[in-house]
């Protein structure tokens, strides 16, 4: 038997390269992503060739192998010559972040090491680092004392988790849920409709609230919705405010929510996935104010915090709360218990086994503190009103009556002649032929509207003039060839 498991062994010895491969399989991955580094201030933002990817498919996964050198050139074409490049400034389209180095760094350490952040016996370390930053953030939001939280893959899922706490917190069984009511308006994200079905709340009455013109819910609107369901016999039970939508940027009367759901005892959980972290810029303080009085909200540090892909949080004022949804115990987890200093991430949140994630957010925290951060978020603030009022001095352009709140201006050009949602359509494509800028586009009563999303911290004043430029290039065109 020893020598059958020597030679297993001996075949398994690939796995655990040795000094010298190891340095070799660095220097080609290192090289490669230094190079794409030189060129990213200049490389397309977005191109089209649907074709790319089919050479991944082909290789026969698990029988082939190939050289790292092989495997970086496939990565190079396949992945990196398409598509949209979330790591350039110009893409402006959807919420960009853009990913800053150092989290690499972070993310490769984590890798490495492969530090258990679910359970303080674990890693205590680990476990007090992410219930840091979890912390952190509570304070920045204005969340007292016994407020906690939950690292995520992203705000869809921290969205999932926040609806789930406020279900147990509810105590809402199945038999009650048809007469419960959940309020929100057409701007909340549709991870949040995603939510409520994935926590079985379909069924309950949802009730989407009137917006100002700026889409902003209609505090009013909110509140004679709420006392004629509660004439009806109708539970109000969840209010979900947006602080930041994605298709605008508005930030709901978060304060006036507050009094509300206070008032007949909701469970108020604010959207700030794209928002949440312009509340560190000077003069949007008071715009969030309220933000501190909700029981739960969604922020997405791989937004606002230029954060790679992967990192969102839910924050919730009572950490009971959590546990009351997460925690469980099982038999081969008795050696846990005892080991109650911090939290357990795994006992307020569905992952048990999961990425050591606080780190990409910790290690750029503590290599730059805060400033960087809040001085790019300022940028992009004052990068959208110059974008915005560019636009608005454009013949033929139409903005949004007001400047933008946060950092997505919607515009669309009106033709002297034809179907302006043609047109628009159009200006997209040759923006995205183009390719040195991306953005992408929504619907605004009913109109085709092109949209511009500045959250990349690789975005500045000459990329926002390339793309006044390119979309000056494209009326252009298109109005030479009506
Ligand atoms: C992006 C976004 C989400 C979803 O977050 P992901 O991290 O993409 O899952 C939720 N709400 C708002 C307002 C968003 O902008």
């Amino acid at each position: 038997m020893r020598d059958i498991i020597r030679q297993w062994e001996k075949e398994a010895q690939a796995l655990e390269p040795s000094t010298s491969e190891r340095k070799g399989l660095r220097k080609q991955v290192i090289d490669y992503t230094e190079g794409f580094l030189e060129n990213i201030g200049t490389d397309r933002a977005f191109t089209k060739d649907p074709e790319k990817g089919k050479n991944i498919i082909a290789a026969q996964l698990g029988t082939e192998r190939q050289s790292i050198e092989e495997i970086v050139e496939k990565l190079a074409s396949e992945l990196d010559a398409s598509g949209i490049n979330p790591a350039s400034g110009g893409h402006l389209g959807y919420i960009p972040g853009g990913g800053i180095y150092a989290s690499s760094l972070a993310d490769y350490w984590a890798a490495i090491t492969n530090r258990y952040a679910g359970v303080f016996f674990a890693n205590p370390g680990a476990v007090r680092l992410e219930n840091k930053l979890l912390r952190w953030m509570a304070d920045l939001v204005g969340y007292p004392e016994g407020a906690h939280g939950n690292l995520t893959s992203g705000g869809s899922v921290a969205n999932m988790v926040s609806v789930i706490i406020a279900r147990e917190a509810f105590g809402l069984k199945v038999r009650k849920i048809p007469d419960a009511a959940i309020y929100l308006t057409k701007q909340a994200h549709h991870s949040i409709a995603k939510a409520i079905k994935a926590a079985a709340l379909e069924e309950c009455h949802i009730r989407y609230i009137a917006m100002d013109d700026q889409y902003r819910m209609d505090p009013l609107s909110l509140r004679i919705a709420v006392e004629k369901d509660v004439e009806a016999g109708i539970r109000p039970f969840l209010l979900v405010g947006s602080a930041g939508t994605t298709d605008v940027g508005a930030i709901d009367p978060l304060n006036d929510l507050a009094d509300i759901s206070e008032k007949y005892g909701m469970w108020f959980h604010i959207d700030a996935a794209y928002g949440g972290f312009f509340i560190l810029c000077d003069e949007k303080k008071d715009t969030f104010k309220g933000i501190e009085r909700s029981d739960s909200l969604v922020i997405d540090p791989h937004k606002g915090l230029f954060i790679p892909y992967g990192l969102g949080a839910c924050l919730v004022r009572k950490a009971d709360n959590m546990k009351k949804a997460f925690s469980f115990q099982a038999t081969y987890l008795q050696d846990i218990a005892a080991h109650q200093e911090e939290i357990n991430p795994m006992d307020v949140s569905p992952e048990m086994t999961k990425h050591f994630r606080g780190l990409r957010l910790w290690l750029p925290l503590m290599l730059y503190g805060i400033g960087p951060f809040k001085a790019c978020l300022e940028e992009k603030l004052l990068l959208a009103r110059y974008f915005y009022f560019k636009i608005k001095k454009t013949a033929g352009f139409e903005v949004a009556e007001h400047p933008p709140e946060l950092s997505v201006v919607t515009f669309r050009y009106v033709p002297d002649h034809g179907d302006a949602s043609t047109f628009n359509k159009a200006m997209l494509d040759y923006v995205h032929e183009d390719g040195r800028v991306f953005f992408s586009s929504t619907s605004i009563n009913g109109n085709f509207t092109l949209r511009l999303a500045i959250l990349s911290f690789r975005t500045h004043l000459k990329t926002i003039d390339l793309a006044v430029e390119v979309i000056e290039n494209a009326v252009f065109e298109l109005n030479k060839k009506q």
